[in-house]
């Protein structure tokens, strides 16, 4: 009793290990295509990221209004939205207007409510902006100091978007469409595998090594218990 037992067990643990075998090399396979489908998603999410950018870049997001203003200490302790290019003081106000795609922050010093200093920081794209824009108006004191009024850097590209914005977006379009696909063919295959049939096609395998229909790698022992020698 005690040997049929554990010859049934030891069975037992040949079909489950065949089938877990087969259906990681079934994985092992399309392992490939996988790689290939996630760099395929990833090029068209970066492009996709920055023609998006470039298109909210036409588009003053100060126009569809909703800005908040900052001033005074609150303006002066959140500081420059960028480093200034030299010394100078404080911003007074600071007009922030946010988008889905777009932020804009216009910052200024005031003296005698007329802007001395300011820095304009506008950013487009989407979850991260990917373009970004900076104006300065910032007169130095300090002859040393190359007066820099206005200089604008012009659109470019942000080079931590350029990465997070695929990796993000497009890792979890590529999750969210592989996860379920993989779900299905995984039980399918091992569902397949647990009857004895060929995993690839589903043909049964009558115990051989090989598919007689396809050819394919049938789970090894499966059909073959250790004892039945
Ligand atoms: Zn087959």
């Amino acid at each position: 009793m005690d040997r049929r037992s554990t010859a049934g067990t030891r069975q037992d643990r040949g079909t489950r290990t065949g089938a877990a075998t087969t259906v990681w090399r079934a994985m092992r396979c399309s392992m490939r295509e996988l790689v290939v489908s996630l760099v395929v998603i990833l090029v068209l999410v970066e492009i996709a990221s920055v023609v998006f950018a470039l298109q909210a870049s036409r588009t003053d997001p100060r126009s569809l209004g909703g800005g908040v203003r900052i001033a005074g200490a609150a303006a002066a302790s959140r500081g420059w939205p960028v480093t200034p290019p030299s010394p100078g003081p404080a911003p007074d106000i600071l007009d922030v207007t946010t988008t889905f795609s777009a932020r804009v922050i216009d910052a200024q010093a005031l003296r005698a409510g007329v802007a001395t200093h300011a820095i304009e920081v506008r950013e487009f794209g989407w979850p991260f902006p990917v373009l970004r824009d900076i104006r300065f108006l910032w007169p130095s004191d300090n002859a040393s100091t190359a007066a820099v009024a206005p200089i604008e850097t012009g659109l470019r590209l942000v080079p931590s978007a350029l990465l997070l914005n695929p990796l993000v977006v497009g890792g979890l379009l590529w999750l969210a469409m592989l996860v379920p696909l993989a779900l299905v063919l995984g039980l399918r295959r091992w569902i397949r595998a647990m009857g004895g049939r060929c995993a690839a096609c589903g043909h049964q395998t009558r115990g051989g090594a090989v598919c007689p229909e396809c050819g394919a790698a049938a789970p090894s022992g499966s059909m073959k218990p250790h004892g039945a020698r």
